[in-house]
């Protein structure tokens, strides 16, 4: 985030008159913090990235940290940083398990929290002692987030409501059912379903993020910016990350960290 965006901000905030006025002044702006897209493919650029990031005094935050933040006018740490892990699944004989477990047991061993997010597959048999070994990770300071049911292209015009009722309310619903946790955020496949244009969430995604009472959408492109400076109980909030950088070494991952 520029310096000149928070500027901006801040200068939006104050020119408003009324009785939020009084509150956004007294409310410190809170930056979206760098945010990464990894992968299972990623297991051995994660516990390098922690603590190379560690050294320069950042520290890991999750979504539910996020919320909390805005909703208990908390503050996050003043180096926050996010690390998002995508496709998790505890489909019986996904291949990768053990490889998101040794990213969770990265994280935790360096005691910092991360978020996973997880594609449920209703249609597919699950493997029930991986679901009871993630309910766990909840109370090592990892966050499930949604990553929908199918990992379908939230844009595709042939989807219907029910398809995202499906994805978004169903997978978070089973979530939260299997782990105890509830889910805060939904990251979309593809960081599909916001347009870049408009700056506008797809209206069945809020729709469905707020019978989930899902708060974040977490796409690609786009919001780097502030959080908002007042939350409403049905609000949802879009978010974007990048990915470890042009080739997911150490070095160009660190360069989009500084440079968020
Ligand atoms: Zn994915």
């Amino acid at each position: 985030m520029s310096l000149l965006g928070l500027g901006l901000w801040w200068a939006s905030d104050l020119s408003a008159s009324g009785p939020g006025r009084a509150l956004a002044e007294s409310r410190p702006v809170v930056p979206m913090p760098p945010t990464i897209m990894l992968h299972s493919r990623h297991a051995r650029l994660l516990p390098r990235l922690i603590d190379a990031l560690a050294a320069e005094g950042y520290e890991g935050v999750t979504f539910r940290d996020l919320e909390y933040t805005l909703c208990q006018d908390a503050s996050l740490p003043p180096k926050a940083v996010m690390l998002t892990i995508d496709d998790l699944s505890m489909v019986r004989g996904n291949p990768s398990f053990e490889t998101f477990r040794g990213m969770k047991d990265a994280l935790v061993e360096r005691g910092w929290r991360g978020v996973f997010g997880v594609i449920t597959g209703p249609h597919l048999p699950q493997n029930e002692v991986w679901w009871d070994e993630v309910a766990v990770w909840g109370e090592q300071g990892i966050e499930l987030a949604t990553h929908t049911a199918y990992h379908s292209n939230l844009n595709d015009p042939a989807l219907t409501a029910e398809d995202f009722e499906a994805e978004i309310v169903g997978s978070a619903q089973t979530i939260c059912q299997r782990t105890g946790q509830p889910v805060h955020a939904l990251v979309t496949p593809f960081g599909s379903g916001y347009n870049r244009t408009t700056g506008a969430l797809h209206p069945l995604i809020c729709a469905m993020c707020q019978q989930a009472r899902i708060r974040f959408v977490s796409g690609i492109v786009e919001g780097h910016g502030p959080l908002p400076a007042s939350v409403g109980d049905s609000d949802v909030i879009y978010t974007g990350r990048v990915p470890p950088g042009i080739d997911g070494t150490l070095e160009s991952t660190l360069f989009e960290v500084h440079h968020w």
